[in-house]
Formats: structure tokens, sequence, C-alpha cells
């Protein structure tokens, strides 16, 4: 059962209408879905399911099932529906926002700091990303205003898609050494930036740079002889 991803057209819908069409445990498989699922170090959304009796599933987290199912994970001691069943699904969006900000913050640090991606993860009130840097000068003031001015510029963010045998011949695109783009669908979903950024990506983006606000490097820290881990969070006072 694969389930039709809304939330990769539409990032900023939260309410949507859709089918059961498994039930397994308690995860819930819908014909459709704007819950992102849990992967490129985005958490899966939150947020609540409504039958048409009025009774409310809460969905504590989303994730990535077989064949392309995206599994809602309900709450425990709820009662499940049935498949077949309609509902009306409504992402937590404040959530999600923040996600979407600090995510594509998380683009634009890449661009801040020019060096090899190894890893990182997004939270709604932080964000990091491992870099490749056996040498490091990296100033924690130096790069949060550098990340200010990238955001500031707003950027416009769009998606677009290019063949995997194109994505082979361009490697220098994949930025994120240890994420791979997943393979074998066809085609590889590309998120822009301007003029300043193009990486392979799953996730749920803001639609232009300034929506993210202001940002502060939190702190930089030496993880191993290469490996430097760059933490953001938002600045409450920007
Ligand atoms: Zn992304």
């Amino acid at each position: 059962m694969t389930t039709a991803l809304l939330f990769r057209e539409s990032p900023y819908e939260t309410r949507f209408e859709a089918t059961v069409e498994v039930v397994d445990d308690n995860a819930v498989v819908l014909d459709r879905t704007l819950f992102y699922p849990h992967g490129g170090g985005q958490p899966g959304d939150s947020g609540t399911l409504t039958l048409a009796d009025g009774s409310t599933l809460t969905v504590a987290d989303t994730r990535k099932g077989d064949a392309g199912a995206v599994l809602h994970h309900i709450s425990e001691g709820a009662t499940l529906p049935a498949v077949g069943d309609r509902i009306s699904g409504e992402i937590d969006w404040s959530r999600r926002h923040a996600h979407m900000r600090m995510h594509t913050c998380m683009h634009l640090l890449s661009v801040a700091i020019p060096a090899p991606v190894t890893g990182g993860s997004v939270g709604a009130d932080k964000g990091r990303l491992d870099f490749d840097l056996p040498e490091s000068t990296l100033d924690r003031e130096t790069v949060t205003e550098s990340l200010n001015a990238l955001i500031a510029a707003d950027h416009p963010v769009t998606a677009e898609w290019i063949a995997e045998a194109e994505l082979d011949v361009r490697p220098e695109l994949v930025k994120t050494l240890s994420v791979q783009p997943p393979r074998g669908e066809g085609d590889i979903r590309l998120i822009r930036i301007g003029d300043i950024d193009l990486q392979p990506c799953g996730g749920t983006h803001v639609a232009r740079t300034a929506e993210i606000g202001r940002v502060r490097v939190a702190k930089i820290e030496k993880k191993s002889r290469h490996n430097r881990r760059v933490s953001i969070v938002f600045d409450p006072d920007g």
C-alpha cells in the first residue's frame, strides 16, 4: 500500500481527507497524507485523525512503513478505525512549521559552511549539522552573522525533480555523505534555494528564507578529529 505524499506539493496545507487502507497494531495507513514521516533528519509529524462519528485519534508520531506506506502511530488506548473508514486529518502545524523553518536553515548552514556534511538532524527548537572539517577555524559569531544574512536575503525555496542517471553524472549535488538520496524510484527530488544552493532532499521547507527568522549558533563541538558539530537555535530576541 503506497501512501500519496500530499506534503510534498502542499507543505503549507494542514487539513486533508483520506481513506483508511490498513490498520496494524497501533498504526494506521491512509491512501493519502499530509503527515511527514520521520526521515532525512526531520522528525515525523504529530496531529489528529477525526472519524465520521466525531471521535478523534491522536497521532503521536509518523514513520515510513514498507513499500511506500506511511504509518500514523496512534496513542495507546484509542479505539482504532476500520479499513475503508473516511477520516479528516490535521497536522500539528506549529510544530511542523518550526521543522520547516529549521530544516531550511540547515540547507543555508551548509552554504555558510562550505564543507562536506556527514550527518544532521532537525527539531522544533534546534537543529545541527556535522561537518567533515579536520582544520576548524569556525567562529560562532561569524557563522551566526553569515547565516542570518542568507536568511534575511529572502531567497525563494523551490522543489524540482531529476532522473537518477542525471544525479550520477552530477555527484557534487549530494552534500550529505552519510545520507544518500533514496534510489530505485526513478526520479530524485531536489531543493533549490535561489542561486545559492541545490541538493537532494525529501523534507518539508518554507517558501522563502526570511520566514526562518533570526537564528544563532548555540555551540560548535569537536566530536572527533574530523567531525565538527554545529548546533543552531531560533533567536527569540531576533
Ligand atoms: Zn531539505
